[in-house]
């Protein structure tokens, strides 16, 4: 991280635990309710404690991804108790979109982290409205973004686990396959279920 170098395998231990047990129980009963499988968490750069996970809310709000919707929660916590952005990590746990992306951006953050890429969700989970976006609104061709820029540096969760040295790194593609599977299921649920709900871009 822009603060930590990306981190290494206790990081990616703690990101994949996180997504695990904190977004991903939020996303199953979020699917259930008729909403997509995206999610994310803000954890304190200090101690990576979790300051709060949230999961995708379009059945309520279109603009309510994974990520918005974090924020908007982050936002109505008690501004005694809620950390600067700055000493903060930002999980998703797919690529941020195009409306992710600013909204981080204009959140405050120094950084962020993602397990599934763009190309994931088009091809993996049939979603391909991150590349047609960022190709019909702003003219770039996939991965045509600055990953790293003034503002931010953002983080592949498979890329981090690729420079770790074994037997930590199968171990941690061992997770990272583990919850491809289960994520994998989750959308199977959601595009079952999409054709009667009115997600503008379901
Ligand atoms: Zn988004």
């Amino acid at each position: 991280m822009s603060g930590g170098g990306g981190g290494g395998a206790p990081l990616v231990e703690r990101l994949l635990d996180v997504i695990e047990d904190d977004i991903l129980p939020l996303t199953e009963a979020g699917v259930a309710r008729g909403n997509k499988i995206f999610g994310a968490a803000i954890l304190q750069k200090s101690d990576r404690s979790l300051v709060l996970a949230e999961a995708n809310n379009e059945i309520e709000n279109p603009l309510w991804h994974g990520e918005v919707h974090a924020l908007k929660r982050f936002h109505e916590l008690p501004e005694a108790g809620r950390p600067d952005p700055k000493d903060c990590l930002f999980l998703a746990t797919h690529e941020p979109c195009p409306l992710c992306l600013s909204a981080i951006t204009w959140a405050g953050y120094d950084n962020f982290y993602y397990l599934f890429s763009h190309a994931d969700s088009r091809d993996a989970f049939a979603i391909p409205h991150d590349l047609r976006i960022l190709r019909e609104v702003f003219g770039l061709e996939p991965g045509g973004y600055n990953a790293r820029n003034a503002y931010w540096t953002s983080y592949a969760i498979p890329l981090l686990v690729a420079g770790i040295p074994s037997p930590e790194r199968q171990r941690l593609q061992n997770r990272i396959d583990e919850l491809t599977a289960k994520y994998r299921a989750l959308s199977h649920r959601y595009q079952k279920s999409k054709a009667g709900n009115a997600i503008p871009l379901n």
